[in-house]
C-alpha cells in the first residue's frame, strides 16, 4: 500500500519561491567587485532570477545544458544559482584559482554553453576565450558602465542588459527531482579534476541537513555570511539554506582580507559564518592586531581542513564565538559531520569541551559512516583504531560525471559505500576524528603516523603561522615525519623548541625526526596545504640519523 501524500518533487526553485513568499523583505547584501555595497531583498532576487531564467532560454540554454560561472560570492551569482538550476539547466561553478589550462579543460569536459564571469576575470577570459570551444556566449557580470570599450572576447554580453531585456513573467518548471542541478569539479592534487553532478533532490535534502540544530542551526533570525566561496561546493549549501529559513544573506565578494570581512561582520550584524581555517587565520590576525572583537557573531563552521586547536581556543575563549568544526567533501555536497556537543557535554569545563570540539564531529542525519580495514571489514568505534572512512547517503555521489571508463567510485565491497580517502577514528559516542588523507599518511616501520595531530600541536606555538607534517624517506623505517614550518612575520622559534612541543603529547615514535623552516607553504585552489608539492620540494632532505 502506498502512502497518500503529495509527491511534490524537491526542486531548487522551491527554496526561492518560499523565500519570496514568506521572507520577501529579508535582505541580501553583497560587496561588489565594483567596490560598493549592494542591497536588495529576496523579493528582488526572485524577480531577477526569473528574468535570468527567461534570458537563458533566449540564449538557447535548454534543459540539462551547462551554464559556467567564474564568480565570487555575490547577488548576481545567486541569481544564476536559481535562474540556471531552477529552469532545468545545470549550473557549473568553476574555481577561478585554478590554472587557466585546467579551467579550459574543465569547461570542455563539462561542455559549458555559456560562461558568466566577473570583472576580476576579464583578463583571464580575454586570454583564453578562443580555447573555450563549447562556449557560445560570454557574459560579463556587470552593468553597462563597466563593460570594456574594446575586447577580444567575441560578442561579449553585458549581464545587466541581459536581465533588463528579459521579462520577469516566468513559472518555474516542474520536473523529476533527480534531474541534474549543478556541477562542481574536485580540486584533485594529481590528474585532471573530476566532476560531481548534484541533483535537485540531493541539494534540497542537503539543505535540510545543513540547517538542523546540531548542524548549523540556521533560522530566520540569523544573518549568514558564507566566506567559503560559491565556487567551492556551492558555498557549503549556504546560498540554498539561507533563503530556505529566511536568514539575511551577506556576501563578501572578492574582499576576503581580515579588515573587509570584519567590517562586513560588524556593519551587517552577522551572526553565523562558515569558512576554511586559512581565511579565519587572516581574520583573527586582523582582529588581534587592532584589539577588536565580534559583537554579533555567535557561531561559525570551520572546515575544509582540520581546524587547529589554537584557533578553536581563541574563537571560543577570547571572542565567545561557538566553533562548529565540520568535515565534508565535494563528493558529499559537502556536509558530512559537524561537531556539536551531545547531552551532558555542555556541563564539561571549557578545556574538556574544546577537546571534543577539536574532533571533526558527528554524522548528521542523512549521512551514514563507518571505518574499515584493509580487507573492507568494519573497525570498532573505540576512538583509537583508525581505518578508511566510508560514507553513504542521499547527498553523496554515486559516480563521477563523464567518467564512463571509471564508473566505480564506491562499492568496493558491493555495499554502496563511498570511500572518502580519509583515514579516521570514531569514538564510542560517534565523534569522528580525521587523522589523515590516506595519501598523506606517514608509514613508519609499518605503523601509521597521523600528520594532522602533529600539525595541530605545531600550530599551537605562537610563532607558527602554518605547519605541515610530511613523510620523508628513511633507510630503516621507510618513512619518518618531517615537520615543515612557516613562521609568523617577525616571530622566531628554533628547531629544538618545535621538537620539545611534542614531548609527552604523542607516542615517542610519532615525534618528527626533523624540522625545516620555509617562507611559504603552498595552498591549493580551495585553501588546503599542498603536501604533494612539499614532498617534492623536500624529497632530497636527509634526516638526522640519531
Ligand atoms: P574538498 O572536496 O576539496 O572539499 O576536500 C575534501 C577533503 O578535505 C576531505 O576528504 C578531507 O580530506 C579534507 N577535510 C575537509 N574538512 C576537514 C576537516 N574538518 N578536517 C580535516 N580534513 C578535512
Amino acid at each position: 500500500m502506498l502512502g497518500q501524500m503529495m509527491s511534490q518533487p524537491l526542486l531548487i526553485s522551491s527554496l526561492l519561491v518560499h523565500a519570496e513568499r514568506h521572507h520577501g523583505d529579508r535582505e541580501v547584501v553583497s560587496r561588489r567587485v565594483e567596490g560598493d555595497i549592494h542591497r536588495y531583498t529576496y523579493r528582488d532576487l526572485s524577480k531577477r532570477a526569473r528574468q535570468m531564467a527567461n534570458a537563458l532560454a533566449a540564449l538557447g540554454v535548454g534543459h540539462g545544458d551547462r551554464v559556467g560561472t567564474l564568480a565570487w560570492n555575490g547577488y548576481r551569482h545567486v541569481e544564476l544559482y536559481y535562474g540556471a538550476s531552477g529552469s532545468g539547466a545545470v549550473l557549473h561553478t568553476l574555481n577561478p584559482r585554478l590554472h587557466p589550462d585546467q579551467l579550459v579543460w574543465i569547461a570542455d569536459d563539462a561542455q559549458d554553453k555559456v560562461m558568466f564571469f566577473e570583472i576580476s576575470f576579464l583578463p583571464l577570459i580575454e586570454a583564453t576565450a578562443a580555447r573555450f570551444e563549447s562556449v557560445k556566449h560570454f557574459v560579463l557580470m556587470a552593468d553597462r558602465s563597466h563593460m570594456p570599450e574594446e575586447t577580444k572576447i567575441p560578442n561579449l554580453i553585458c549581464y545587466e542588459d541581459l536581465i533588463e531585456g528579459a521579462s520577469d513573467d516566468y513559472d518555474w518548471p516542474s520536473f523529476d527531482e533527480n534531474t541534474a542541478s549543478s556541477l562542481c569539479y574536485t580540486s584533485g592534487t594529481t590528474g585532471n579534476p573530476k566532476g560531481v553532478l548534484y541533483s535537485h533532490r540531493s541539494t534540497v535534502l542537503h539543505c535540510y541537513g545543513c540547517a538542523l540544530p546540531d548542524s548549523t542551526n540556521l533560522s530566520a533570525r540569523d544573518v549568514v555570511l558564507p566566506v567559503v566561496p560559491m565556487f567551492h561546493v556551492n558555498a557549503w549549501g549556504m546560498a540554498y539554506a539561507a533563503p530556505m529559513v529566511g536568514a539575511k544573506l551577506v556576501l563578501p565578494g572578492p574582499a576576503l582580507d581580515g579588515k573587509s570581512l570584519h567590517d562586513l561582520f560588524e556593519n551587517e550584524g552577522v551572526t553565523f559564518s562558515a569558512g576554511v581555517p586559512t581565511v579565519w587565520q587572516g581574520l583573527l590576525g586582523y582582529v588581534e592586531e587592532h584589539g577588536l572583537g565580534f559583537s554579533t557573531m555567535k557561531r561559525t563552521v570551520i572546515g575544509g581542513s582540520a581546524c587547529p586547536a589554537a584557533m578553536l581556543e581563541v574563537f571560543e575563549k577570547k571572542y565567545g564565538v561557538n566553533v562548529l568544526h565540520g568535515w565534508g567533501m565535494t563528493e558529499m555536497s559537502p556536509l558530512g559531520t559537524v561537531c556539536a556537543l551531545k547531552a551532558g557535554q555542555d556541563a564539561l569545563d571549557i578545556d574538556e569541551q574544546l577537546k571534543v570540539k577539536a574532533l571533526q564531529g558527528r554524522a548528521i542525519y542523512g549521512v551514514d559512516m563507518k571505518i574499515t580495514g584493509e580487507d573492507g571489514e568494519e573497525l570498532p568505534w573505540d576512538g583509537e583504531t583508525t581505518g578508511e572512512l566510508m560514507v553513504r547517503g542521499p547527498w553523496i555521489m554515486q559516480s563521477y560525471f563523464n567518467r564512463d571508463e571509471d564508473p566505480l567510485v564506491y562499492d568496493k565491497a558491493g555495499n554502496g559505500w563511498f570511500p572518502t580517502g580519509d583515514v579516521a577514528a570514531i569514538t564510542p559516542e560517534g565523534f569522528m576524528r580525521i587523522t589523515d588523507r590516506s595519501k598523506d599518511v606517514i608509514k613508519s616501520g609499518g605503523e601509521w603516523i597521523g600528520s594532522i595531530d602533529l600539525e595541530n600541536i605545531a600550530m599551537g606555538h605562537p610563532a607558527v603561522a602554518m605547519a605541515a607534517c610530511i613523510a620523508a624517506p628513511h633507510p630503516k623505517w621507510d618513512e619518518r615525519p618531517l615537520l615543515v614550518v612557516m613562521k609568523k612575520p617577525g616571530k622566531e622559534v628554533t628547531r629544538e623548541e618545535m621538537l620539545a612541543l611534542f614531548e609527552g603529547k604523542v607516542a615517542k615514535f610519532w615525534i618528527p625526526d626533523d624540522v625545516v623552516f620555509t617562507d611559504e607553504i603552498p595552498l591549493g585552489a580551495t585553501g588546503k596545504m599542498q603536501k604533494n608539492k612539499l614532498r617534492e620540494e623536500f624529497a632530497g632532505h636527509v634526516l638526522p640519523t640519531v
